[in-house]
Protein backbone atom coordinates (compact mmCIF):
# COMPACT_ATOMS: atom_id res chain seq x y z
CA UNK A 1 0.00 0.00 0.00
CA UNK A 2 1.30 3.45 -0.22
CA UNK A 3 -0.14 7.13 0.86
CA UNK A 4 -0.46 9.47 -2.42
CA UNK A 5 -2.56 12.15 -3.76
CA UNK A 6 -5.80 11.14 -6.22
CA UNK A 7 -8.24 13.05 -7.88
CA UNK A 8 -11.71 12.18 -7.15
CA UNK A 9 -13.48 14.22 -8.39
CA UNK A 10 -12.48 16.21 -11.88
CA UNK A 11 -12.16 19.89 -11.14
CA UNK A 12 -11.57 19.37 -7.22
CA UNK A 13 -8.50 19.00 -5.93
CA UNK A 14 -7.11 16.11 -5.30
CA UNK A 15 -7.41 13.99 -1.68
CA UNK A 16 -4.98 12.28 0.23
CA UNK A 17 -5.25 8.52 0.22
CA UNK A 18 -4.23 5.13 1.00
CA UNK A 19 -4.15 2.83 -1.87
CA UNK A 20 -2.07 -0.09 -3.56
CA UNK A 21 0.92 -0.30 -5.34
CA UNK A 22 0.42 -1.65 -8.90
CA UNK A 23 2.14 -4.39 -10.05
CA UNK A 24 3.33 -3.78 -13.92
CA UNK A 25 2.16 -5.77 -16.72
CA UNK A 26 4.65 -7.53 -19.37
CA UNK A 27 5.17 -4.15 -21.31
CA UNK A 28 5.14 -2.26 -18.55
CA UNK A 29 7.26 -1.27 -15.28
CA UNK A 30 6.80 0.10 -11.69
CA UNK A 31 8.96 3.14 -11.04
CA UNK A 32 9.76 4.87 -7.60
CA UNK A 33 9.04 8.26 -7.90
CA UNK A 34 11.44 11.07 -6.91
CA UNK A 35 9.60 14.18 -7.22
CA UNK A 36 6.94 15.30 -9.68
CA UNK A 37 6.66 18.76 -11.16
CA UNK A 38 4.18 20.71 -10.25
CA UNK A 39 2.77 23.40 -13.13
CA UNK A 40 -0.18 25.11 -14.41
CA UNK A 41 -0.73 21.87 -16.63
CA UNK A 42 -1.82 19.60 -13.77
CA UNK A 43 -3.86 22.22 -12.70
CA UNK A 44 -5.51 21.92 -16.19
CA UNK A 45 -5.75 18.14 -15.81
CA UNK A 46 -7.00 18.03 -12.66
CA UNK A 47 -9.71 20.96 -14.01
CA UNK A 48 -10.61 18.12 -16.49
CA UNK A 49 -9.46 20.20 -19.28
CA UNK A 50 -7.96 16.80 -21.13
CA UNK A 51 -10.73 14.26 -20.09
CA UNK A 52 -13.17 14.58 -17.55
CA UNK A 53 -14.61 10.98 -17.93
CA UNK A 54 -15.85 9.32 -14.19
CA UNK A 55 -14.64 6.15 -15.30
CA UNK A 56 -10.84 7.41 -15.28
CA UNK A 57 -11.32 8.06 -11.20
CA UNK A 58 -9.65 7.70 -8.95
CA UNK A 59 -6.33 8.84 -10.68
CA UNK A 60 -2.80 9.92 -9.37
CA UNK A 61 -2.08 13.28 -11.11
CA UNK A 62 1.53 14.37 -11.88
CA UNK A 63 2.93 14.44 -15.40
CA UNK A 64 6.53 15.30 -14.96
CA UNK A 65 8.04 12.87 -12.70
CA UNK A 66 11.04 11.86 -12.08
CA UNK A 67 12.32 8.29 -10.30
CA UNK A 68 13.52 5.23 -10.47
CA UNK A 69 12.56 1.68 -12.39
CA UNK A 70 12.03 -1.02 -9.28
CA UNK A 71 10.47 -3.61 -11.42
CA UNK A 72 9.84 -4.58 -15.17
CA UNK A 73 7.25 -6.76 -16.66
CA UNK A 74 8.08 -9.86 -18.53
CA UNK A 75 8.88 -8.21 -22.14
CA UNK A 76 11.19 -5.59 -20.51
CA UNK A 77 15.04 -5.49 -20.40
CA UNK A 78 16.15 -6.12 -17.12
CA UNK A 79 18.72 -4.05 -17.35
CA UNK A 80 16.25 -0.88 -16.52
CA UNK A 81 15.89 -1.88 -12.78
CA UNK A 82 17.70 0.68 -10.91
CA UNK A 83 17.73 3.63 -13.43
CA UNK A 84 16.86 6.88 -13.06
CA UNK A 85 13.98 7.88 -15.55
CA UNK A 86 11.78 10.39 -16.22
CA UNK A 87 8.45 9.84 -18.64
CA UNK A 88 7.23 10.80 -21.86
CA UNK A 89 3.97 12.45 -20.94
CA UNK A 90 1.64 11.21 -23.94
CA UNK A 91 0.71 7.56 -23.81
CA UNK A 92 1.56 7.15 -27.70
CA UNK A 93 0.96 3.96 -29.65
CA UNK A 94 4.63 3.56 -31.42
CA UNK A 95 3.05 1.77 -34.81
CA UNK A 96 1.30 4.51 -36.47
CA UNK A 97 2.82 6.72 -39.10
CA UNK A 98 3.08 9.49 -36.87
CA UNK A 99 5.17 7.48 -34.52
CA UNK A 100 7.12 5.58 -36.88
CA UNK A 101 8.32 8.90 -38.22
CA UNK A 102 9.13 9.69 -34.76
CA UNK A 103 6.40 12.47 -34.75
CA UNK A 104 5.08 10.98 -31.22
CA UNK A 105 3.33 14.40 -30.42
CA UNK A 106 1.02 13.55 -33.27
CA UNK A 107 0.18 9.73 -32.65
CA UNK A 108 -3.01 8.97 -34.54
CA UNK A 109 -4.51 6.59 -32.15
CA UNK A 110 -3.04 8.39 -29.04
CA UNK A 111 -4.43 6.62 -25.55
CA UNK A 112 -3.98 9.92 -23.71
CA UNK A 113 -1.81 11.28 -21.05
CA UNK A 114 0.37 10.39 -17.85
CA UNK A 115 -1.91 12.00 -15.10
CA UNK A 116 -5.17 11.73 -16.69
CA UNK A 117 -5.46 8.30 -18.62
CA UNK A 118 -2.53 6.62 -16.21
CA UNK A 119 -1.77 7.74 -12.54
CA UNK A 120 1.42 10.05 -12.36
CA UNK A 121 3.44 11.44 -9.66
CA UNK A 122 1.74 12.59 -7.19
CA UNK A 123 2.29 9.42 -5.10
CA UNK A 124 5.16 7.52 -4.41
CA UNK A 125 4.68 4.72 -6.96
CA UNK A 126 3.44 4.36 -10.34
CA UNK A 127 3.28 1.90 -13.41
CA UNK A 128 3.80 2.92 -16.82
CA UNK A 129 4.13 1.63 -20.19
CA UNK A 130 7.89 1.11 -20.91
CA UNK A 131 8.22 2.46 -23.73
CA UNK A 132 7.19 5.92 -22.20
CA UNK A 133 10.58 5.56 -19.96
CA UNK A 134 13.34 7.70 -20.73
CA UNK A 135 16.87 7.26 -19.11
CA UNK A 136 18.06 9.97 -16.97
CA UNK A 137 21.69 10.40 -16.06
CA UNK A 138 22.10 8.39 -12.52
CA UNK A 139 23.66 11.97 -11.48
CA UNK A 140 21.06 14.29 -12.33
CA UNK A 141 19.14 15.59 -9.01
CA UNK A 142 15.34 14.29 -9.51
CA UNK A 143 13.99 17.18 -8.25
CA UNK A 144 15.61 19.55 -10.57
CA UNK A 145 14.86 16.95 -13.39
CA UNK A 146 10.99 17.81 -13.55
CA UNK A 147 11.90 20.71 -15.62
CA UNK A 148 12.88 18.53 -18.00
CA UNK A 149 9.71 15.81 -19.42
CA UNK A 150 7.67 19.57 -20.23
CA UNK A 151 8.70 22.70 -19.28
CA UNK A 152 12.19 22.35 -21.87
CA UNK A 153 11.06 19.57 -23.74
CA UNK A 154 8.60 21.68 -25.19
CA UNK A 155 10.67 24.77 -25.29
CA UNK A 156 12.88 22.58 -27.58
CA UNK A 157 9.97 21.58 -29.30
CA UNK A 158 9.16 24.97 -30.26
CA UNK A 159 12.67 26.28 -31.32
CA UNK A 160 14.02 23.44 -33.12
CA UNK A 161 10.94 21.68 -34.94
CA UNK A 162 8.32 24.82 -35.33
CA UNK A 163 9.89 28.26 -35.64
CA UNK A 164 13.40 26.96 -36.37
CA UNK A 165 14.92 29.33 -34.35
CA UNK A 166 18.76 30.45 -34.79
CA UNK A 167 20.89 32.84 -34.80
CA UNK A 168 19.40 35.67 -36.93
CA UNK A 169 16.46 35.79 -34.56
CA UNK A 170 14.97 37.90 -32.26
CA UNK A 171 12.42 35.69 -29.74
CA UNK A 172 9.40 37.69 -27.81
CA UNK A 173 8.43 34.96 -24.87
CA UNK A 174 4.45 36.25 -23.84
CA UNK A 175 4.66 34.83 -20.26
CA UNK A 176 8.32 33.82 -19.58
CA UNK A 177 8.18 33.99 -16.07
CA UNK A 178 5.94 31.11 -15.91
CA UNK A 179 6.77 27.10 -15.54
CA UNK A 180 7.51 26.75 -19.30
CA UNK A 181 8.24 29.96 -19.73
CA UNK A 182 11.19 30.31 -17.72
CA UNK A 183 13.05 27.77 -19.46
CA UNK A 184 12.03 28.94 -23.12
CA UNK A 185 14.11 32.43 -22.95
CA UNK A 186 16.60 29.66 -22.02
CA UNK A 187 16.18 27.38 -25.13
CA UNK A 188 15.54 29.90 -27.60
CA UNK A 189 19.61 32.00 -26.46
CA UNK A 190 21.11 28.43 -26.11
CA UNK A 191 19.39 27.97 -30.38
CA UNK A 192 21.13 31.33 -31.11
CA UNK A 193 18.32 33.89 -30.92
CA UNK A 194 18.41 36.97 -28.91
CA UNK A 195 15.45 36.54 -26.53
CA UNK A 196 13.17 39.03 -24.66
CA UNK A 197 11.11 37.87 -21.78
CA UNK A 198 7.55 39.13 -21.35
CA UNK A 199 5.60 38.72 -18.19
CA UNK A 200 4.08 41.06 -15.40
CA UNK A 201 5.30 40.41 -11.82
CA UNK A 202 8.67 42.45 -10.59
CA UNK A 203 10.20 38.89 -9.46
CA UNK A 204 9.60 37.14 -12.50
CA UNK A 205 11.17 40.14 -14.54
CA UNK A 206 14.15 39.94 -12.75
CA UNK A 207 14.25 36.27 -12.88
CA UNK A 208 14.15 37.12 -16.87
CA UNK A 209 16.98 39.41 -16.58
CA UNK A 210 19.20 37.03 -14.46
CA UNK A 211 19.15 34.40 -16.65
CA UNK A 212 20.12 36.78 -19.59
CA UNK A 213 17.20 37.67 -21.67
CA UNK A 214 15.21 41.42 -22.53
CA UNK A 215 12.56 41.97 -19.40
CA UNK A 216 9.74 43.86 -20.84
CA UNK A 217 6.63 44.91 -18.87
CA UNK A 218 3.64 43.64 -20.47
CA UNK A 219 0.51 45.09 -18.22
CA UNK A 220 -0.24 46.99 -21.29
CA UNK A 221 -0.35 45.48 -24.70
CA UNK A 222 -1.98 48.43 -26.07
CA UNK A 223 1.08 50.58 -25.24
CA UNK A 224 3.89 47.75 -25.58
CA UNK A 225 5.70 48.86 -28.61
CA UNK A 226 6.75 46.08 -30.83
CA UNK A 227 10.44 47.66 -31.31
CA UNK A 228 11.82 45.43 -28.35
CA UNK A 229 15.28 46.39 -30.23
CA UNK A 230 17.07 48.42 -32.18
CA UNK A 231 17.80 46.44 -34.64
CA UNK A 232 13.70 45.62 -35.11
CA UNK A 233 10.96 44.00 -33.89
CA UNK A 234 10.65 39.99 -32.94
CA UNK A 235 10.96 37.71 -35.51
CA UNK A 236 9.51 34.88 -33.62
CA UNK A 237 6.63 35.75 -30.49
CA UNK A 238 5.93 32.46 -28.43
CA UNK A 239 2.54 33.17 -26.76
CA UNK A 240 1.89 31.00 -23.50
CA UNK A 241 -0.83 33.40 -22.64
CA UNK A 242 -3.09 32.72 -24.97
CA UNK A 243 -5.44 35.94 -23.98
CA UNK A 244 -6.84 37.91 -27.26
CA UNK A 245 -4.90 40.93 -26.09
CA UNK A 246 -1.30 39.20 -26.20
CA UNK A 247 -2.28 37.03 -29.70
CA UNK A 248 -3.55 40.71 -31.10
CA UNK A 249 0.05 41.96 -30.33
CA UNK A 250 1.84 38.69 -31.32
CA UNK A 251 0.50 39.10 -34.70
CA UNK A 252 1.09 42.80 -35.02
CA UNK A 253 4.40 42.98 -33.38
CA UNK A 254 6.13 40.10 -35.64
CA UNK A 255 8.72 41.57 -38.21
CA UNK A 256 8.98 40.19 -41.74
CA UNK A 257 8.95 36.71 -42.13
CA UNK A 258 8.31 36.42 -38.73
CA UNK A 259 6.54 33.49 -36.69
CA UNK A 260 4.21 33.45 -34.04
CA UNK A 261 3.71 30.30 -31.95
CA UNK A 262 0.56 29.35 -30.09
CA UNK A 263 0.95 27.03 -27.31
CA UNK A 264 -2.03 27.20 -25.28
CA UNK A 265 -5.74 25.41 -25.48
CA UNK A 266 -8.06 27.25 -24.48
CA UNK A 267 -11.73 26.56 -25.57
CA UNK A 268 -13.74 29.16 -27.45
CA UNK A 269 -10.83 31.92 -27.55
CA UNK A 270 -11.54 33.66 -30.68
CA UNK A 271 -8.65 35.64 -32.19
CA UNK A 272 -9.07 38.26 -35.03
CA UNK A 273 -6.56 37.37 -38.13
CA UNK A 274 -5.26 40.38 -40.19
CA UNK A 275 -4.58 38.67 -43.87
CA UNK A 276 -2.58 41.72 -45.32
CA UNK A 277 -0.51 41.99 -42.73
CA UNK A 278 0.29 38.59 -42.34
CA UNK A 279 0.89 38.50 -46.52
CA UNK A 280 2.36 42.00 -46.42
CA UNK A 281 4.94 39.61 -43.87
CA UNK A 282 4.89 36.80 -44.87
CA UNK A 283 4.49 35.46 -41.29
CA UNK A 284 3.18 32.30 -40.06
CA UNK A 285 1.03 31.42 -37.22
CA UNK A 286 2.08 27.78 -35.90
CA UNK A 287 0.47 25.50 -33.42
CA UNK A 288 3.10 23.56 -31.37
CA UNK A 289 2.15 20.34 -29.20
CA UNK A 290 4.40 18.87 -26.65
CA UNK A 291 7.12 18.04 -28.13
CA UNK A 292 9.02 14.16 -30.01
CA UNK A 293 10.51 12.13 -28.26
CA UNK A 294 13.95 12.56 -29.06
CA UNK A 295 13.42 16.30 -28.17
CA UNK A 296 12.83 14.78 -24.25
CA UNK A 297 15.86 13.33 -24.41
CA UNK A 298 18.00 16.55 -26.24
CA UNK A 299 16.24 18.24 -23.00
CA UNK A 300 17.38 15.92 -20.55
CA UNK A 301 21.12 16.35 -22.13
CA UNK A 302 20.77 20.03 -22.37
CA UNK A 303 19.76 20.25 -18.52
CA UNK A 304 22.52 17.85 -17.76
CA UNK A 305 25.14 19.19 -19.39
CA UNK A 306 23.84 22.46 -17.57
CA UNK A 307 23.09 24.22 -21.17
CA UNK A 308 19.56 24.99 -19.25
CA UNK A 309 19.16 25.83 -15.65
CA UNK A 310 16.50 23.95 -14.14
CA UNK A 311 14.02 26.85 -12.54
CA UNK A 312 11.83 25.68 -9.43
CA UNK A 313 10.60 28.70 -7.37
CA UNK A 314 8.58 26.40 -4.98
CA UNK A 315 9.75 22.66 -4.05
CA UNK A 316 7.96 20.67 -0.95
CA UNK A 317 6.86 17.60 0.43
CA UNK A 318 3.21 16.00 -0.15
CA UNK A 319 2.27 18.92 3.06
CA UNK A 320 2.86 21.68 0.81
CA UNK A 321 1.03 20.89 -2.75
CA UNK A 322 -1.77 22.23 -2.14
CA UNK A 323 0.05 25.98 -1.21
CA UNK A 324 1.68 25.71 -4.26
CA UNK A 325 -1.34 25.07 -6.43
CA UNK A 326 -2.36 28.65 -5.02
CA UNK A 327 0.55 30.07 -5.88
CA UNK A 328 0.37 29.27 -9.23
CA UNK A 329 -3.55 29.93 -9.40
CA UNK A 330 -2.89 33.11 -8.52
CA UNK A 331 0.42 33.55 -10.76
CA UNK A 332 3.09 34.30 -8.17
CA UNK A 333 4.96 31.28 -8.86
CA UNK A 334 8.59 31.75 -10.92
CA UNK A 335 9.37 28.88 -13.14
CA UNK A 336 8.01 25.52 -11.59
CA UNK A 337 6.94 24.04 -8.58
CA UNK A 338 7.69 20.53 -7.33
CA UNK A 339 6.80 17.73 -5.35
CA UNK A 340 9.57 16.21 -3.32
CA UNK A 341 8.91 12.61 -2.09
CA UNK A 342 12.35 12.23 -1.01
ZN1 LIG B 1 1.06 6.42 -32.72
Amino acid sequence: MQDGYRIVEWGVDPVWQTFEVGSPGSDEVLIQVEACGVGLTVLNMIRGDLADERAKLPRVPGHELVGRVVAVGTAVPRELVGRRITTYVYLYCGSCAECVAGLEDRCLRLGGYVGVHRDGGYAPYTVLPARNVIRLPDALDPVAATVIPDAVSTSVHVCRSRARVGPDDRVAVIGAGGGVGIHMIQVAAMYGARVAGLDVEADKLEAIEALGALPVMSADFAGLNARLWDSGPPTVVVDFLGSPDSLGWAMTSVGAGGRVVVLTTFRDLVAVLDPRLLVMNEASILGSRYATRHEVELAADFVAQGRVQPIIGATSGPAGVGEIHERLRTRRLVGRGALSWA
